[in-house]
């Protein structure tokens, strides 16, 4: 028997009510971000938009994704992941850092002489004569055109004669120095120094949305609905939940009401009604535990299918069409629940 507090796509087997406060603000955020995906997710589908979450740094974060508008740390992604609800296509690798691992990352550019991160970018002038090189700015005089050598003296005039211009450059501020190329160093937000070829690297997937999801979405406002009509009963009602079945495979429960027995109800829309579905859920209608199963069909559904769900486990309503069917599913799984209750007393 399950005992404990069901959450918004969680099940937290405490059977204790003394839960910290931070952890049921948590909860609340992560019940926030499950109602804000569902119902997105019902939008990007009926627009028929292809949905693809991209790995990417968030400074002081890590690895975020943007899901629907607002952006969501990576382990929360992994969770729809394990669900079933997102599958993924490939996968993006990031530098991290050598020491503690993380991607936050930023370039630090040094002067190889010294070490200094004072140093300014400039276009760099050379006197050919004494082999000064500097600034262009510090060759300057007053007449344009004309430059002259800050450390000999002398007049330049003439471009790749008297003098060259080999491009931009840096001046060190601290030593002098002036370079073309500075050192480059990737510092982590935890100040740890990593030279290029030291970085690890880790990958992070490209997701989508599964099959299950979009099974989910074409349910989904149907599933709103039940699950309001029958709060509105005083049911304890749950959308979306994550239940282990007594062989520990995890099952995604569109709706689920808490009780004893606990009722699993499934929707079936018409094209995924096929002929391996009923063993499916008869198998799962067995491997949770203190459950009976309320399945809601298409009235096309062949009779003959039918047959194989035990009916123990498992009740069936069938309507035309469900997406126009939900107070009459609300009341039929009411009436289940209320002729279980009967023959249990
Ligand atoms: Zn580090
Ligand atoms: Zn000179
Ligand atoms: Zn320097």
């Amino acid at each position: 028997m399950l005992a404990g507090q069901v959450f918004l796509g969680e099940v937290y087997i405490t059977g204790a009510t003394n839960l910290p406060v931070g952890l049921s603000i948590e909860h609340q955020r992560l019940r926030l971000i499950d109602a804000h995906f569902f119902s997105s997710l019902y939008d990007a589908l009926r627009r028929g938009e292809p949905v693809e979450f991209r790995p990417r740094i968030r400074q002081g974060m890590g690895i975020v994704y943007e899901l629907f508008g607002i952006e969501v740390p990576e382990e929360k992604m992994r969770t729809y992941y394990e669900r079933g609800l997102l599958e993924a296509t490939g996968e993006i690798s990031f530098p991290s850092c050598a020491v503690c691992g993380t991607v936050c990352l930023h370039v630090v550019l040094k002067c190889p002489e010294c070490n200094s991160r004072n140093i300014e970018k400039r276009e760099l002038m050379i006197h050919y004569d004494c082999g000064y090189t500097g600034g262009l700015e510090d060759f300057q005089t007053s007449s344009p055109g004309v430059y002259r050598c800050p450390k000999c003296g002398k007049e330049m005039k003439r471009v790749g004669i008297d003098y060259g211009r080999p491009g931009l450059g840096f001046t060190c501020m601290d030593c002098k120095a002036v370079f073309q190329v500075p050192l480059v160093e990737i510092e982590c937000e935890k100040g740890h120094v990593n030279r290029i070829q030291q970085l690890d690297l880790r990958k992070y997937p490209v997701y989508r949305l599964s099959e299950d999801a979009r099974r989910i979405s074409e349910v989904l406002s149907v599933i709103e609905e039940i699950a309001r009509r029958l709060e509105a009963l005083g049911l304890d009602v749950a959308m979306f939940t994550r239940i282990t079945g007594s062989s520990g495979v995890i099952y995604n429960v569109p709706l689920y009401v808490r009780g004893d027995p606990s009722i699993v109800i499934e929707i079936t829309p018409e094209r995924i009604a096929d002929e391996t579905y009923p063993i499916l859920m008869t198998l799962k209608a067995a491997d949770i535990p203190n459950s009976i199963m309320v399945i809601i069909l298409p009235s096309s559904f062949k009779p003959e299918l039918e047959k194989i769900f035990n009916p123990e486990k498992i009740r069936i309503i069938k309507v035309d069409d469900i997406s126009s069917s939900a107070s009459r599913i609300a009341d039929e799984i009411a009436r289940i629940i209320g002729a279980i209750s009967y023959e249990e007393g």
